[in-house]
């Protein structure tokens, strides 16, 4: 049996390679789950390191950035809230299997054989295929895997934005697994699955010629962020893309995609970038008459209504012409450089959280949750330029200072973070007022 300190045994170069699924099954099995690495965690740097590359690439390229700040900050938020529940609890992913396994199997396939690893391999993305083409086709699911498509750029930063809502039908789609596939081995694949998608989230990597015809690349992955007509429901790949070419739901990258929700949003609250479909579908299930109806609105496409197909109508998808500009934030630049000031110390500070959560106490980590969740709001709210913004940032801030001061936070460059927060609060208090009159004048702006 293997040390469990082996958790914390990943080199550089697996770190690297994990990123393209390039690892081998002798480095990559383990016989507990609990000895299975938190790859996704330690991604962290990479992440960043291959947005900042990607950065530089487009501007030599372009001459500007591949997307805006206020996009990117706003998928690194969604990527934050959606890995947040996992300070208290395992995954429902992790802890359904698990229940499966020790309950219901039916084989027990050995862990450290190759071809268990393999097999999982395929097992894992096939399991992806149907959850995301699900996601798509089943209006409550694609309450949670919108948040995905809701930003308007195509960049490394669109991977992050993740659902916070998904883990809860997605574990579903990978139970089968469990009858025969040990936890730690499903664990690993899991994490390789998701990690593979990021780089394929870039206008950067044009056509990678033969591999295109197996596996999922940014140019596939390009058609099913799209909006276009012919984009609607199409390449659900998670690593090959033989699933789609299989299933009748491949589809080639040709005219240029226009990218986000058909209907978009216009925000970047994480709140609403989260949850805005539920209130969609709760709002279309009322006004829907006759139970069968209302049962369609919640299990059917988010497409569909009355006298409809299951999916809805392709020609009810708005036309787009290639011209369409993102969605951007009318801040000032000194306003944007404020807000990714603050974006920069809270992912800090967010690392921070995980790295201590061993040692620090269930009142301490809830109330960091929280004050993660109501600065990611306050930038969602400035970056939307609400006249309540200057009122929330300034509550942020006093939040913060009292939370110092009761001892249970501890900004990671003390002198500076708290400085910078004084100062802050000083200036928005004055802002905050001016908002306030705005407000009194203009109540539902
Ligand atoms: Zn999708
Ligand atoms: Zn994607």
């Amino acid at each position: 049996m293997k040390n469990p300190e082996a958790q914390q045994d990943v080199s550089v170069s697996q770190r690297i390679r994990v990123m393209f699924y390039v690892m081998k099954p002798s480095e990559t099995s383990f016989q507990t789950l609990e000895e299975v690495p938190d790859y996704v965690r330690k991604a962290t740097p990479f992440f960043i390191s291959l947005m900042l590359l990607e950065l530089v690439v487009g501007w030599i390229r372009k001459g500007k950035p591949p997307g805006g700040l206020d996009d990117a900050l706003t998928s690194m938020s969604a990527g934050i809230v959606s890995q947040l529940p996992r300070l208290f609890y395992r995954s429902i992913e992790l802890t359904s299997y698990v229940y499966i396994w020790e309950n219901y199997r039916l084989i027990s396939l050995p862990w450290d054989s190759p071809w268990t690893w393999y097999l999982t391999f395929l097992g894992v993305d096939f399991g992806y295929y149907w959850f995301h083409r699900m996601a798509h086709e089943v209006n409550i699911m694609w309450a949670g895997h919108q948040t995905h498509h809701s930003s308007e750029g195509y960049n490394l930063s669109t991977a992050l934005r993740q659902s916070v809502l998904q883990i809860y039908t997605s574990w579903i789609f990978y139970s089968p697994l469990a009858l025969f596939i040990p936890p730690s081995v499903y664990a690993v694949h899991l994490q390789f699955n998701l990690l593979y998608q990021f780089w394929i989230h870039t206008e950067v990597i044009d056509n990678l010629g033969p591999l295109e015809l197996i596996l999922n690349t940014p140019s596939h992955h390009r058609v099913h962020h799209g909006r276009n007509r012919y984009c609607i429901d199409k390449n659900f790949a998670g690593t090959l893309i033989i699933w789609d070419r299989i299933f009748g739901t491949f589809e080639a990258e040709n005219e240029k995609v226009v990218y986000g929700l058909t209907h978009p949003i216009n925000t970047f609250e994480p709140f609403k970038v989260q949850f805005h479909h539920l209130v969609n579908i709760w709002t279309t299930f009322w006004a829907t008459p006759g139970f069968f109806n209302k049962f369609s609105v919640i299990f059917k496409g988010p497409g569909w209504g009355p006298g409809k197909p299951r999916l809805g109508l392709i020609e009810e998808i708005p036309e787009v012409e290639g011209k369409e500009v993102p969605f951007t934030s009318s801040a000032s630049q000194l306003l944007k450089i404020y807000v990714l000031v603050q974006f920069t110390l809270i992912l800090a500070f967010y690392e921070e959280t995980f790295a201590d959560k061993a040692v620090l106490s269930q009142v301490s980590l809830l109330l960091r949750v929280c004050f993660i969740i109501l600065t990611l709001t306050s930038i969602g709210f400035l970056l939307d330029q609400r006249p309540k913004a200057a009122v929330l940032e300034t509550l942020r801030c006093l939040v913060f200072l009292g939370l110092c001061r009761a001892g249970h936070l501890k900004p990671c460059f003390s002198s500076l973070s708290f400085a910078l927060e004084i100062f802050f609060s000083i200036c928005i208090a004055f802002w905050g007022v001016r908002s306030v009159k705005q407000l009194v004048s203009d109540p539902w702006r």
